[in-house]
């Protein structure tokens, strides 16, 4: 974690000794996560914080049931350390709520989930309140018969990933043209059933903060998650904060427009980003290309790319050509150190990533363009996201990536559980 992390506040004004206090155990949570198994010696030499400081820190963690002490290091002479670990008993529910279906998991402190399972529904743009809080309640029983599966673990909350913009002061759906969860309070309806604390985000902005805590760049301040799926959504990290806008509604760069002319977007508007570039302009290329198919899922549509359909692929590939585009866009505009992509057509990762790239290096203005990743399993990803809201939510007290609104106050942390288990 780099100090960059930290809200603006605590870096110009001299810290409290309890804000000093909340920074450090925040940077040992971190740490511990990021080296586990590893010795409070080590955390030590990791963080640069005196070592009697570490174990002070490490003690509360402990007796909040947050770190567990493990095995015995090994060293050739003297005595062997103890090794801290997270306590993996924490767990959260996950939600990935999406057109047509809803992913469930139970994941773990570290993001591995533990178990998982998908709800079908008929639901789309133009379902009624009634037939969308039909498919929440379903999705909620569902969730709660597979939190019940898992009783001996400690839930910390529900996190929910959607694809909207979400109004972190009511709970509610600002932006969703694509489905209709905005026309009910969505957040009352899965509380109801479940009865938990829950948070709830936008995909792109829960795919940030998982590869934050659960990914591979988890040093980086500067990045841009795009959720390519049934339109298009972006997260955009920058100087180590969500960048969220008025009412929540940054990073709706998919209604950005485009062209002057297209089809007529789920906004009302044309010539929107995502109806060039989103897995419906993929399939609607390919029926351009193959008026005669009556493929009607973007799922088959990568199948056939898969097995090298000529036709399938030039539709993906002008897909990717709309999709690079905006990415330029947006790294000139953002200069992102990485750009992660999120959705199903990553499984064509080693074709479309040299067209991305090289899109992005010819329209770049500097030497430095973005790297472009995908998050490979775009499912996990997005559930992992989910479980990271709510784990930072309980675990750190002074990081918080923008995420946490200054209404919310002080976070007082989660119910601790027994030190040893
Ligand atoms: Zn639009």
């Amino acid at each position: 974690m780099q100090l960059t992390d930290m809200p603006v506040r605590h870096r110009r004004a001299v810290a409290s000794s309890e804000t000093a206090r909340e920074i450090n155990r925040d940077i040992l949570l971190h740490a511990i996560h990021r080296h586990q198994p590893v010795s409070r010696a080590d955390l030590a030499r990791l963080t640069g914080l005196q070592p009697s400081t570490v174990s002070v820190i490490i003690g509360q963690l402990i007796n909040e049931g947050w770190v567990v002490a493990g095995s015995l290091g090994r060293l050739p002479r003297g005595r062997r350390p103890t090794f801290v670990t997270l306590n993996d008993r924490h767990v959260t529910l996950a939600i990935d709520l999406r057109p047509g279906k809803a992913n469930l998991a139970v994941v773990d402190i570290n993001g591995k989930i533990l178990g998982r399972e998908t709800v079908a529904f008929e639901i789309k743009a133009g379902s009624t309140p009634e037939e969308a809080r039909a498919a929440i309640a379903h999705i909620a029983r569902a969730a709660r018969s597979l939190r019940a599966t898992y009783s001996d673990r400690v839930f910390q909350g529900l996190g929910v990933s959607v694809s909207g913009r979400v109004d972190q002061r009511t709970h509610r759906l600002v932006f969703s043209p694509n489905a209709p969860w905005g026309q009910i309070d969505l957040y009352a309806e899965l509380q109801q059933v479940l009865d938990t604390p829950i948070e709830m985000e936008n995909a792109a902005n829960a795919c940030l903060v998982s590869e934050r805590w659960f990914g591979n760049f988890g040093d980086s301040s500067n990045m841009i998650a795009i959720s390519v799926s049934e339109g298009i959504g972006a997260g955009v990290l920058a100087d180590g904060r969500v960048v969220r806008g008025k009412d929540d509604m940054a990073g709706e760069f998919g209604h950005m427009p485009l062209e002057e002319t297209g089809p007529i977007c789920g906004c009302g508007s044309v010539g929107c980003w995502e109806t060039f570039a989103s897995n419906r302009a993929g399939l609607r290329y390919y029926h351009e290309l193959a008026p005669e198919s009556t493929l009607d899922s973007f799922h088959e549509l990568l199948e056939l790319a898969v097995k090298g359909d000529i036709r399938a692929l030039r539709s993906i590939d002008k897909m990717m050509t709309y999709l690079a585009r905006g990415l330029a866009m947006l790294a000139a505009g953002l200069a992102p150190e990485v750009i992660i992509i999120v959705g199903d057509c990553t499984a064509l990762w080693t074709r479309i990533r040299p067209l991305l790239e090289s899109q992005l290096i010819a329209k770049s203005f500097t030497p430095h363009t973005p790297r472009v990743v995908a998050a490979m399993d775009g499912d996990a990803a997005r559930l992992r996201g989910a479980a990271a809201l709510v784990l930072h939510k309980v675990l750190f007290r002074q990081t918080d990536f923008g995420l946490r609104h200054e209404h919310e106050g002080k976070r007082t942390g989660s119910k601790p559980v027994a030190a040893h288990v």
